[in-house]
């Protein structure tokens, strides 16, 4: 009986090879089969074939009403039976109706995760919908159900880790506000659970989210807790299976500082600072509301909706004492903040006719360098004008306004990213006790996700370029590795189709002709400004496939999840990280135990060749790509499992469905063309060796030839198993889905 499920089950796989197409609908209309049709509306509903007529359709609906529609619009709905299968693999008829309406009818019941083969997708449900307990830890612990869940995911991979002595990771994938970083958070709480209890370091795992979105998440018009920074946090475990470290490894850029878009936030911890300082470090900082500094009222967006800012202060100052960060420290740390806030309301007037500026002697300025650790003359000094070396000895050039404010908000950037680096060292440093641990590791990645807003500017470039890369080590790992070993093991014609994203990949990091190069290439150019920028990149990438040139300042490109236009205002400034020696110089001789070291640092990495990744000359996005490479070449050595978040509506509100959304992301996120593969390949792989072990006692006779490859060809024969339903490589047997259930069963009825 089993074996026929499996030969009908491969009948369906012809029929429904093609994803999105609506063939063999000609049977369903035939036999008057449930099918659905997308209305004029844009929503789909199912029914009934009532009439056709060329190549129109009448179909009845649940309500009564009959509906006419094109008959090219009609896909084939599955029995109602399957609504609401765990893994989408199960469905008789895999099209992007009934994927939809599986995940909606799981939605609608709190079931916010399912499989597609191989990956997980979570549904943000907006809600606490109760599943993240302390009792469904222990029921994934004791394997007591095989429901789709974060948890399971994270089961699989520490038993693989186990298993096969091999690292994992877990790559977690979605549009901003999809939820990877609270499905990375209940992954690590999982992890915890499992390899707690050794030396306590699975709390401060737990804890350092706090302190790391604080530092490194802001509200946009997507997320009210968007993560401007990517994340990997690896845990490491002893040879028992016990966590015994971890280290954090972050890649971001902090353009958010100084500049913000309307309705939009800077990063968290400001206002948390203004809000729920204590009196006795308020007056220290001489710290005022948060709209009162210009570098957060310029987006006139200052709380967000159920957020009690000085709540959270309270919790993050207890954070910090949790990592034995000292009081002391604590104390420099928020005086950086302060003066970074400072910083940003430092104004400048002029002082002649040729438009040159000095920066005003004010309470910004004060208070600026006493919190760094400076004259405030030396900080007036450094930001209103420069040594310039010429053949004749240094000669000083005043700044223009733009110049000061250039230089002002560079200063303001580096010591807030020096700060969060310094942050993240202080984390690792107590996290990373196990350095003798087994080297077995569990990594999980969370990224900012994919943005398309109505104008997106260099945060966006970055950002959907890391995306672009994160996607094809999807690809890579779900399609073409798969490709690859079918092929190496011999076996062809097993076609695995997916949409490449190596020509948009392409776009960014060709040299000397890519997005990148270009870019970097203005870096130094006097001339070069954003129109000029915008210009060259039209006329260089014009005949590239991903690259749409557009009216003046703007540039399209089409990601794998959708075109984004981006404009090239500011592009040039936002690339440039350079700090004048003078403000190093200022930052090296005050007396802040922080800007010391930070200045410190940037020094050493000065000194560094200038090939290094993180040579201080390298443009922003260099820095990011170099970062971003680190962090992939990290995952690269890693079995990966993926995790596919999916955003329901764009109000971020619970119970809300939005058809043309979901359909979008399940398009893009190569989801769809991962079952399609699992269903036409051979999911299920096993040596020669392996099979023959475990299923070479159901031979009725004994075999000749004892060696394996014989052993298994013996049995497949035995059973009468089709050949489309297996292949033979020179090292592994390959068997079609759900194959090897009947060798179970046969084996459990002998
Ligand atoms: P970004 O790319 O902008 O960082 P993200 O994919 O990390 O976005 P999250 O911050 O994880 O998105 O999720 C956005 C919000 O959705 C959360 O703040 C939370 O309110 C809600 N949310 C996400 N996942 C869940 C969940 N499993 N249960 C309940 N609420 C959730
Ligand atoms: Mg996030």
């Amino acid at each position: 009986v089993v074996a026929v499920e499996g030969i009908e089950g491969e009948e369906r796989m012809e029929e429904t090879g093609v994803l999105e197409g609506s063939d063999n609908i000609g049977y369903f209309i035939e036999k008057k089969l449930r099918v659905w049709c997308r209305q004029s509306n844009g929503v789909w509903v199912s029914g009934t074939i009532h009439s056709t007529s060329g190549e129109e359709s009448f179909v009845s609906l649940a309500n009564g009403n009959v509906v006419k529609v094109s008959t090219c619009h009609l896909f084939p709905a599955n029995p109602e039976i399957l609504d609401g299968v765990d893994d989408l693999l199960h469905l008789s008829y895999l099209n992007e109706p009934t994927v939809f309406h599986n995940l909606k009818y799981r939605y609608s019941r709190d079931m916010i995760y399912s499989k597609a083969g191989p990956i997980l997708i979570a549904v943000n449900p907006f809600k606490d919908v109760q599943i993240n307990g302390k009792d469904i830890v222990t029921t994934y612990k004791q394997k007591a159900t095989d429901k789709p869940h974060v948890f399971a995911i994270a089961e699989n991979a520490y038993n693989e880790m186990m298993n096969d002595g091999v690292n994992q990771s877990l790559m977690i994938s979605g549009e901003s506000g999809a939820g990877k970083t609270e499905t990375a958070k209940f992954a690590v709480q999982y992890l915890a659970a499992l390899g707690g209890g050794n030396v306590g370091i699975e709390c401060q795992i737990l804890q350092t989210s706090c302190i790391l979105e604080a530092f490194g998440n802001s509200k946009t018009s997507m997320n009210d807790n968007s993560s401007r920074f990517g994340k990997l946090i690896e845990i490491h475990f002893t040879a028992a299976g016990k966590i015994c470290g971890s280290k954090i490894r972050t890649c971001k850029h902090q353009s958010r500082v100084v500049q913000l878009a309307a309705g939009e936030r800077s990063y968290h911890i400001f206002y948390q600072l203004c809000a729920g300082a204590p009196q006795a470090l308020r007056e220290r900082l001489n710290l005022k509301m948060a709209k009162e500094y210009n570098y957060l009222a310029q987006s006139d967006c200052l709380v967000i909706n159920g957020v009690d800012d000085a709540q959270r202060f309270l919790k993050f100052m207890e954070t910090l004492d949790i990592f034995q960060i000292s009081k002391g420290e604590q104390d420099q740390a928020f005086a950086m903040l302060a003066a970074v806030l400072w910083l940003g309301n430092i104004s400048f007037h002029a002082i002649d006719y040729e438009n040159h500026v000095e920066a005003s002697n004010d309470e910004a300025l004060i208070n600026a360098a006493r919190l760094i650790g400076c004259e405030s003359h030396e900080l007036k000094e450094a930001l209103s004008a420069r040594r310039i070396q010429t053949e004749e000895g240094n000669i000083v050039e005043k700044f223009t306004m733009s110049q000061a404010i250039d230089t002002r908000d560079a200063l303001a950037k580096f010591i807030y990213a020096s700060l969060f680096d310094w942050l993240v060292e202080q984390i690792n440093n107590l996290l990373e006790v196990g350095k003798q641990h087994t080297g077995w590791s569990i990594s999980i990645l969370d990224i900012y996700g994919f943005e398309s807003f109505k104008k997106n500017s260099f945060e966006q470039f970055c950002i959907n370029y890391a995306n672009e890369r994160l996607q094809q080590h999807f690809n890579r790992h779900v399609f073409k590795l798969e490709q690859e070993e079918y092929e190496l093991d011999g076996i062809d014609g097993v076609k695995v189709d997916f949409a490449d994203n190596q020509e948009c990949l392409d776009l960014f990091e060709k040299k000397p002709i890519g997005l990148l190069s270009l870019l970097d290439e203005d870096l130094h150019s006097p001339a070069a400004n954003d129109a000029t920028l915008a210009n060259k990149l039209k006329q260089n990438l014009n005949g590239m496939a991903c690259f749409k040139g557009d009216k003046g300042r703007v540039f399209g490109v089409r990601h794998f999840a959708g075109e984004v236009l981006y404009d090239t205002n500011d592009f040039l400034k936002k690339n440039q990280d350079s700090l004048n020696p003078e403000l190093i110089e200022l930052l090296s001789s005050c007396n802040g135990q922080l800007p010391q070291l930070f200045a410190i640092k940037m020094l050493n990495q000065t000194l560094e060749p200038a090939t290094s990744l993180d040579s201080p000359n390298q443009s922003v996005s260099a820095k990011f790509k170099g970062k971003l490479f680190k962090l992939m070449q990290q995952l690269e050595k890693t079995k990966p499992h993926f995790i596919c978040c999916i955003k329901p509506n764009r109000k971020q509100l619970p119970g809300m469905y939005e058809e043309d959304l979901v359909s979008q992301q399940l398009r893009c996120s190569g989801v769809l063309e991962a079952v399609r593969m699992s269903r036409s390949g051979y999911p299920t792989r096993m040596t020669h060796q392996e099979f023959a072990d475990r299923y070479g006692f159901l031979l009725l006779e004994t075999n000749e030839s004892p060696d394996p490859l014989s052993i298994s060809v013996a049995v497949l024969k035995q059973f009468n198993i089709l050949p489309g339903m297996y292949q033979i490589g020179y090292t592994k047997l390959y068997l079609r889905i759900g194959l090897e259930m009947n060798f179970t069963y046969y084996g459990k009825k002998s």
